[in-house]
């Protein structure tokens, strides 16, 4: 059934089951991944709210969960290349092993940035899990996306966390652009 959002139609893309078993996957591959340690988990604000609660209580093996708040879209439907870094990281990340989570990588941007900023903070290993990949939108590799819920054509989706201005992150659906 389509849905409209301000100006914009979607219709389904992904269905709330399918999204649910594939986080019970992940997590699980994430539990035998990371059972020799206590990993950071670094959430990726605002977007991935609802993926990062839902990743985390298919944890069983011992973990901490920071966050930290990037954006690039400034409520429209394109990347704009350019990132606001709102919330300063705080957490002590030396020597630890890191797992960003992320809703959904475009363009790779918000990542490699994230990622060579926690660099700095020298981890012992950093890995990103994104709910959401599209791989014909990657201006760059990203070698640490380990972990990826489900390719997308390049189209711009809400849904299950993702807003299109603000709007829509309370559906249990991810929806797709039709109009
Ligand atoms: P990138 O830096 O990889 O181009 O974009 C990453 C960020 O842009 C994501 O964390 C997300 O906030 C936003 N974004 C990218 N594609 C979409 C999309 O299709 N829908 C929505 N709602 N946000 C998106």
């Amino acid at each position: 059934m389509k849905t409209k959002i301000a100006d914009l139609e979607f219709e389904p893309l992904i269905r709330a089951k399918a999204i649910e078993e594939r986080i019970k996957e992940i997590g699980s591959q994430l539990n035998a991944d990371y059972k020799h340690c206590v990993p950071v988990f670094v959430g990726v604000l605002n977007g991935s709210f609802l993926f990062i609660a839902d990743l985390i209580k298919q944890m069983d093996i011992p973990c901490e969960i920071t966050f930290t708040k990037l954006s690039s879209y400034y409520g429209g439907t394109k990347s704009s290349l350019k990132i606001r870094d709102d919330i300063d990281f705080s957490v002590d990340i030396k020597g630890r092993e890191v797992l960003i989570i992320e809703d959904i990588v475009d363009t790779g941007n918000t990542a490699h940035y994230l990622i060579e900023k926690l660099k700095t903070m020298q981890p012992a290993s950093i890995k990103l899990c994104s709910l959401l990949l599209k791989p014909k939108a990657l201006l760059k590799k990203i070698d640490e996306l380990k972990y990826v819920g489900f390719e997308i054509e390049n189209e711009f989706v809400v849904g299950y966390g993702l807003d299109y201005k603000e709007m829509g992150r309370n559906l249990k659906d991810i929806y797709k652009r039709v109009k």
